[in-house]
Protein backbone atom coordinates (compact mmCIF):
# COMPACT_ATOMS: atom_id res chain seq x y z
CA UNK A 1 0.00 0.00 0.00
CA UNK A 2 1.44 3.30 -0.75
CA UNK A 3 2.01 6.54 1.78
CA UNK A 4 1.69 9.63 2.09
CA UNK A 5 5.80 10.94 1.45
CA UNK A 6 5.34 14.35 3.10
CA UNK A 7 3.50 12.43 5.88
CA UNK A 8 6.06 10.21 6.12
CA UNK A 9 9.17 12.88 6.31
CA UNK A 10 7.13 14.21 9.15
CA UNK A 11 6.84 11.08 11.30
CA UNK A 12 10.40 10.68 10.56
CA UNK A 13 11.23 13.94 11.45
CA UNK A 14 9.88 13.08 14.93
CA UNK A 15 12.41 10.18 15.11
CA UNK A 16 15.27 11.86 14.17
CA UNK A 17 15.14 15.69 15.86
CA UNK A 18 15.04 16.93 19.03
CA UNK A 19 13.38 19.74 19.71
CA UNK A 20 15.34 22.00 22.26
CA UNK A 21 14.87 25.94 23.05
CA UNK A 22 18.90 26.90 22.67
CA UNK A 23 18.43 24.42 19.27
CA UNK A 24 17.23 21.44 17.42
CA UNK A 25 19.65 18.27 17.72
CA UNK A 26 19.44 15.21 14.63
CA UNK A 27 20.56 12.25 14.81
CA UNK A 28 23.97 11.33 12.54
CA UNK A 29 25.70 8.38 11.99
CA UNK A 30 28.96 9.27 9.95
CA UNK A 31 31.39 11.60 9.44
CA UNK A 32 34.02 11.24 6.58
CA UNK A 33 35.75 12.73 3.32
CA UNK A 34 34.53 11.23 0.05
CA UNK A 35 35.78 11.64 -3.69
CA UNK A 36 32.59 13.20 -5.45
CA UNK A 37 32.43 16.86 -6.57
CA UNK A 38 36.14 16.88 -6.72
CA UNK A 39 36.12 15.88 -2.90
CA UNK A 40 33.89 16.92 -0.66
CA UNK A 41 33.25 16.19 3.50
CA UNK A 42 30.31 14.41 3.94
CA UNK A 43 27.77 14.04 7.07
CA UNK A 44 25.49 10.88 7.14
CA UNK A 45 22.18 11.87 8.66
CA UNK A 46 19.83 9.44 9.66
CA UNK A 47 16.09 9.09 8.42
CA UNK A 48 14.32 9.67 4.90
CA UNK A 49 10.59 9.63 4.12
CA UNK A 50 11.10 7.92 1.06
CA UNK A 51 11.97 3.94 0.57
CA UNK A 52 13.32 3.61 -2.54
CA UNK A 53 13.84 0.22 -3.56
CA UNK A 54 17.43 0.76 -4.62
CA UNK A 55 18.34 3.03 -1.95
CA UNK A 56 22.38 2.25 -1.03
CA UNK A 57 22.24 2.62 2.71
CA UNK A 58 22.25 -0.68 3.97
CA UNK A 59 20.19 -0.46 7.03
CA UNK A 60 16.01 -0.04 7.36
CA UNK A 61 16.61 0.97 10.52
CA UNK A 62 18.46 3.98 9.71
CA UNK A 63 16.32 5.59 7.18
CA UNK A 64 13.59 4.74 9.79
CA UNK A 65 15.52 6.43 12.37
CA UNK A 66 15.71 3.54 15.11
CA UNK A 67 19.25 2.90 14.49
CA UNK A 68 21.34 4.06 17.35
CA UNK A 69 23.47 7.22 16.27
CA UNK A 70 24.49 10.27 17.69
CA UNK A 71 22.73 13.17 18.53
CA UNK A 72 24.25 16.57 17.45
CA UNK A 73 23.38 20.15 17.50
CA UNK A 74 24.00 22.43 14.76
CA UNK A 75 27.09 24.03 16.49
CA UNK A 76 28.31 20.30 17.02
CA UNK A 77 27.96 19.25 13.13
CA UNK A 78 29.63 22.42 12.00
CA UNK A 79 32.53 21.89 14.52
CA UNK A 80 32.74 18.49 12.58
CA UNK A 81 33.16 19.51 9.42
CA UNK A 82 35.51 22.32 10.21
CA UNK A 83 37.76 19.55 12.14
CA UNK A 84 37.56 17.42 9.21
CA UNK A 85 37.98 20.21 5.97
CA UNK A 86 40.77 21.42 8.19
CA UNK A 87 42.72 18.02 8.09
CA UNK A 88 41.82 16.83 4.57
CA UNK A 89 42.31 20.24 2.64
CA UNK A 90 38.73 19.67 1.46
CA UNK A 91 36.74 23.01 1.50
CA UNK A 92 32.83 22.21 1.27
CA UNK A 93 30.23 20.17 2.40
CA UNK A 94 27.06 17.58 2.09
CA UNK A 95 24.94 16.11 4.58
CA UNK A 96 23.91 12.69 2.59
CA UNK A 97 22.90 9.18 3.57
CA UNK A 98 19.34 10.18 5.13
CA UNK A 99 17.28 13.49 4.11
CA UNK A 100 18.99 16.37 4.88
CA UNK A 101 15.94 18.78 5.04
CA UNK A 102 14.42 17.12 7.62
CA UNK A 103 14.48 19.16 10.58
CA UNK A 104 14.41 22.42 8.80
CA UNK A 105 15.25 24.67 11.98
CA UNK A 106 18.37 22.10 12.34
CA UNK A 107 19.54 22.46 8.54
CA UNK A 108 19.51 26.33 8.33
CA UNK A 109 20.78 26.24 11.65
CA UNK A 110 23.75 24.14 10.40
CA UNK A 111 23.51 26.86 6.93
CA UNK A 112 24.36 29.72 9.27
CA UNK A 113 27.22 28.00 10.44
CA UNK A 114 29.21 27.96 7.35
CA UNK A 115 28.17 31.97 6.57
CA UNK A 116 30.92 34.06 5.74
CA UNK A 117 33.34 30.72 5.47
CA UNK A 118 34.27 30.98 1.77
CA UNK A 119 33.18 26.85 2.02
CA UNK A 120 30.66 25.12 -0.31
CA UNK A 121 27.65 23.53 0.66
CA UNK A 122 25.89 21.05 -1.56
CA UNK A 123 22.52 20.23 -0.34
CA UNK A 124 21.49 16.59 -1.81
CA UNK A 125 17.61 16.42 -1.38
CA UNK A 126 14.49 14.05 -2.29
CA UNK A 127 12.74 17.38 -2.53
CA UNK A 128 9.58 16.48 -1.06
CA UNK A 129 9.99 18.97 1.27
CA UNK A 130 11.07 21.80 -0.54
CA UNK A 131 8.04 21.21 -3.47
CA UNK A 132 5.59 20.83 -0.59
CA UNK A 133 6.66 24.66 0.96
CA UNK A 134 7.68 27.21 -1.40
CA UNK A 135 8.83 28.81 1.90
CA UNK A 136 11.70 26.20 2.04
CA UNK A 137 13.10 27.55 -1.30
CA UNK A 138 12.75 31.14 -0.67
CA UNK A 139 14.77 30.83 3.30
CA UNK A 140 17.48 28.76 1.17
CA UNK A 141 17.88 31.15 -1.43
CA UNK A 142 19.61 33.45 1.67
CA UNK A 143 22.73 31.07 1.48
CA UNK A 144 25.08 32.22 -1.67
CA UNK A 145 27.72 29.40 -0.84
CA UNK A 146 24.85 26.65 -1.27
CA UNK A 147 24.00 24.52 -4.44
CA UNK A 148 21.02 22.17 -4.39
CA UNK A 149 21.03 18.53 -5.91
CA UNK A 150 17.15 17.60 -6.40
CA UNK A 151 17.52 13.80 -6.91
CA UNK A 152 14.31 12.75 -8.82
CA UNK A 153 13.37 9.03 -8.14
CA UNK A 154 12.43 8.62 -11.71
CA UNK A 155 11.00 10.31 -14.93
CA UNK A 156 6.97 9.78 -14.42
CA UNK A 157 4.64 9.78 -11.78
CA UNK A 158 3.92 6.16 -12.21
CA UNK A 159 7.93 4.75 -11.96
CA UNK A 160 8.20 7.21 -8.81
CA UNK A 161 5.72 5.19 -6.93
CA UNK A 162 6.88 2.01 -8.31
CA UNK A 163 10.90 2.80 -6.98
CA UNK A 164 9.47 4.59 -3.83
CA UNK A 165 6.31 2.43 -3.14
CA UNK A 166 4.70 6.18 -2.55
CA UNK A 167 1.79 7.98 -3.68
CA UNK A 168 2.42 9.14 -6.92
CA UNK A 169 2.09 12.93 -5.84
CA UNK A 170 5.17 12.69 -4.18
CA UNK A 171 7.21 12.64 -8.46
CA UNK A 172 5.12 16.21 -8.61
CA UNK A 173 6.26 17.33 -5.42
CA UNK A 174 10.13 16.99 -6.53
CA UNK A 175 9.20 18.96 -9.60
CA UNK A 176 8.02 21.47 -7.51
CA UNK A 177 11.08 21.81 -5.88
CA UNK A 178 12.82 22.39 -9.11
CA UNK A 179 10.20 25.27 -9.37
CA UNK A 180 10.61 26.46 -6.10
CA UNK A 181 14.22 26.52 -6.03
CA UNK A 182 14.17 28.58 -9.73
CA UNK A 183 11.73 30.74 -8.65
CA UNK A 184 13.52 32.16 -5.83
CA UNK A 185 16.89 32.07 -7.37
CA UNK A 186 18.53 29.28 -5.73
CA UNK A 187 21.67 27.67 -7.65
CA UNK A 188 20.13 23.89 -8.64
CA UNK A 189 20.30 21.01 -10.46
CA UNK A 190 18.06 17.89 -11.40
CA UNK A 191 19.76 14.75 -10.85
CA UNK A 192 17.30 11.65 -12.27
CA UNK A 193 17.61 7.87 -11.24
CA UNK A 194 17.33 6.77 -15.33
CA UNK A 195 18.36 3.20 -14.36
CA UNK A 196 14.64 1.88 -14.40
CA UNK A 197 13.27 4.27 -17.43
CA UNK A 198 12.47 3.73 -21.30
CA UNK A 199 13.06 5.70 -23.09
CA UNK A 200 10.06 7.30 -23.60
CA UNK A 201 9.69 7.93 -20.02
CA UNK A 202 13.29 9.69 -20.21
CA UNK A 203 12.19 11.86 -23.70
CA UNK A 204 8.93 13.12 -21.53
CA UNK A 205 11.03 14.11 -18.66
CA UNK A 206 13.11 16.13 -20.59
CA UNK A 207 10.26 17.80 -21.88
CA UNK A 208 8.91 18.66 -18.26
CA UNK A 209 12.34 19.94 -17.63
CA UNK A 210 12.62 22.07 -20.30
CA UNK A 211 9.23 23.69 -19.28
CA UNK A 212 10.29 24.66 -15.85
CA UNK A 213 13.57 25.79 -17.03
CA UNK A 214 15.91 25.46 -20.50
CA UNK A 215 19.00 26.13 -18.19
CA UNK A 216 17.87 23.21 -15.87
CA UNK A 217 17.13 20.84 -18.89
CA UNK A 218 20.88 21.55 -19.53
CA UNK A 219 22.04 20.69 -16.74
CA UNK A 220 20.53 17.55 -15.79
CA UNK A 221 22.30 14.83 -13.94
CA UNK A 222 22.24 11.19 -15.29
CA UNK A 223 22.04 8.82 -11.56
CA UNK A 224 22.67 5.45 -11.94
CA UNK A 225 22.01 2.18 -9.37
CA UNK A 226 25.10 1.60 -7.70
CA UNK A 227 25.14 -2.63 -7.50
CA UNK A 228 26.45 -3.14 -4.51
CA UNK A 229 25.47 -6.77 -3.52
CA UNK A 230 22.97 -5.51 -0.76
CA UNK A 231 21.13 -3.55 -3.16
CA UNK A 232 20.84 -5.85 -6.09
CA UNK A 233 19.56 -8.30 -3.24
CA UNK A 234 17.05 -5.57 -2.16
CA UNK A 235 16.05 -5.05 -5.89
CA UNK A 236 15.48 -8.79 -6.18
CA UNK A 237 13.46 -9.03 -3.60
CA UNK A 238 11.40 -6.19 -4.55
CA UNK A 239 11.39 -7.47 -8.18
CA UNK A 240 12.49 -4.34 -9.21
CA UNK A 241 14.72 -4.76 -12.89
CA UNK A 242 17.20 -2.07 -13.82
CA UNK A 243 18.24 -1.40 -17.65
CA UNK A 244 21.76 0.49 -16.49
CA UNK A 245 23.88 0.43 -13.39
CA UNK A 246 27.33 1.08 -12.16
CA UNK A 247 29.66 -1.11 -10.07
CA UNK A 248 30.27 0.13 -6.44
CA UNK A 249 33.97 2.19 -7.03
CA UNK A 250 36.96 2.43 -4.26
CA UNK A 251 34.74 5.51 -2.99
CA UNK A 252 32.70 2.64 -1.03
CA UNK A 253 28.95 3.28 0.19
CA UNK A 254 27.01 6.28 -0.25
CA UNK A 255 29.44 7.25 -3.36
CA UNK A 256 27.05 8.08 -6.43
CA UNK A 257 26.96 9.97 -9.45
CA UNK A 258 27.58 13.39 -8.11
CA UNK A 259 28.83 15.94 -9.51
CA UNK A 260 29.58 14.41 -12.97
CA UNK A 261 28.37 16.91 -14.85
CA UNK A 262 25.16 17.15 -17.35
CA UNK A 263 23.91 15.14 -20.14
CA UNK A 264 23.13 16.23 -23.77
CA UNK A 265 19.97 13.70 -24.52
CA UNK A 266 17.71 13.84 -26.53
CA UNK A 267 20.13 15.83 -28.91
CA UNK A 268 22.85 12.73 -28.45
CA UNK A 269 24.02 11.05 -25.28
CA UNK A 270 26.95 12.45 -24.34
CA UNK A 271 28.38 9.70 -22.81
CA UNK A 272 28.13 7.74 -26.04
CA UNK A 273 28.81 10.27 -28.39
CA UNK A 274 32.70 11.25 -29.34
CA UNK A 275 31.96 14.44 -28.10
CA UNK A 276 30.86 12.96 -24.77
CA UNK A 277 33.74 11.16 -24.39
CA UNK A 278 35.76 14.17 -24.46
CA UNK A 279 33.47 15.74 -22.27
CA UNK A 280 34.38 13.68 -19.55
CA UNK A 281 37.91 15.39 -20.10
CA UNK A 282 37.95 19.10 -19.82
CA UNK A 283 34.61 19.93 -20.57
CA UNK A 284 33.00 17.59 -18.25
CA UNK A 285 35.41 19.34 -15.57
CA UNK A 286 33.83 22.91 -16.98
CA UNK A 287 30.65 21.77 -16.35
CA UNK A 288 31.01 20.33 -13.02
CA UNK A 289 32.97 23.49 -12.20
CA UNK A 290 29.77 25.62 -13.68
CA UNK A 291 27.06 23.88 -11.56
CA UNK A 292 28.71 24.14 -8.50
CA UNK A 293 30.45 27.75 -9.00
CA UNK A 294 26.54 29.32 -9.52
CA UNK A 295 26.21 28.98 -5.75
CA UNK A 296 29.72 29.45 -4.76
CA UNK A 297 31.26 32.10 -6.29
CA UNK A 298 33.20 32.88 -3.08
CA UNK A 299 34.18 29.45 -2.59
CA UNK A 300 37.98 28.18 -2.58
CA UNK A 301 38.94 26.10 -6.15
CA UNK A 302 38.75 22.66 -5.77
CA UNK A 303 40.29 19.55 -7.98
CA UNK A 304 37.74 18.35 -10.32
CA UNK A 305 38.55 14.23 -11.25
CA UNK A 306 39.13 13.02 -14.66
CA UNK A 307 36.04 10.73 -15.48
CA UNK A 308 35.90 7.66 -17.80
CA UNK A 309 33.43 7.66 -20.31
CA UNK A 310 30.73 4.83 -20.12
CA UNK A 311 29.88 1.83 -22.60
CA UNK A 312 27.37 1.85 -25.26
CA UNK A 313 23.98 1.93 -23.80
CA UNK A 314 21.65 -0.51 -25.03
CA UNK A 315 19.10 0.81 -23.60
CA UNK A 316 15.31 -0.62 -25.89
CA UNK A 317 13.61 2.36 -27.67
CA UNK A 318 9.99 0.35 -26.89
CA UNK A 319 9.38 0.39 -23.53
CA UNK A 320 7.73 -3.19 -22.30
CA UNK A 321 10.87 -5.10 -23.80
CA UNK A 322 13.64 -7.06 -21.76
CA UNK A 323 15.89 -4.72 -20.44
CA UNK A 324 19.27 -4.74 -21.41
CA UNK A 325 21.89 -4.42 -18.80
CA UNK A 326 24.52 -1.87 -19.16
CA UNK A 327 27.12 -1.95 -16.18
CA UNK A 328 29.94 0.38 -16.16
CA UNK A 329 33.15 0.94 -13.61
CA UNK A 330 32.94 4.45 -11.39
CA UNK A 331 35.69 6.31 -11.33
CA UNK A 332 38.56 5.61 -9.20
CA UNK A 333 39.05 7.35 -6.15
CA UNK A 334 41.87 7.14 -3.58
CA UNK A 335 39.41 5.49 -1.62
CA UNK A 336 36.58 6.59 1.28
CA UNK A 337 38.23 7.62 4.26
CA UNK A 338 36.07 7.41 7.84
CA UNK A 339 37.71 9.65 10.05
CA UNK A 340 35.41 10.74 12.72
CA UNK A 341 32.73 7.62 12.69
CA UNK A 342 29.99 7.84 15.11
CA UNK A 343 28.88 4.33 12.99
CA UNK A 344 31.54 3.22 10.85
CA UNK A 345 29.12 0.85 8.91
CA UNK A 346 25.13 1.15 7.66
S1 LIG B 1 17.59 6.83 -2.12
FE1 LIG B 1 17.59 8.77 -1.03
S2 LIG B 1 15.42 9.39 -1.04
FE2 LIG B 1 15.49 7.21 -1.51
S3 LIG B 1 15.25 6.16 0.47
FE3 LIG B 1 17.45 6.34 0.08
S4 LIG B 1 18.02 8.24 1.13
FE4 LIG B 1 15.81 8.29 0.88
Amino acid sequence: MSYNPVERHRKIESIVVQKRVGGDRKKYYRFRRDHWYGGIITADCAGCGLTCKFCWVRKESILEGRESGEWLSAEEVGQRFLKLMKEKKVYQGRISGGEPTIGRNHLFQVLNFFQHKRLRFILETNGILIGEDESYAQELAQYPFLHVRVSLKGCTASEFARLTGADPCGFHLQLDALRNLKKAGVSAHPAVMFSFSGREEMDQLYNTIWKIDPILHSEIEKEEVILYPHVVEKMKRAGLKYYSGHLPDKGGEGSGSRGRGKDVWPEGRAEDSEEGKRGKGEKGKREIARILERGARNAEPVPIPGEKAAETDHRPSIPGKDPKIRIKRGPVSSGLETTEAVRTED
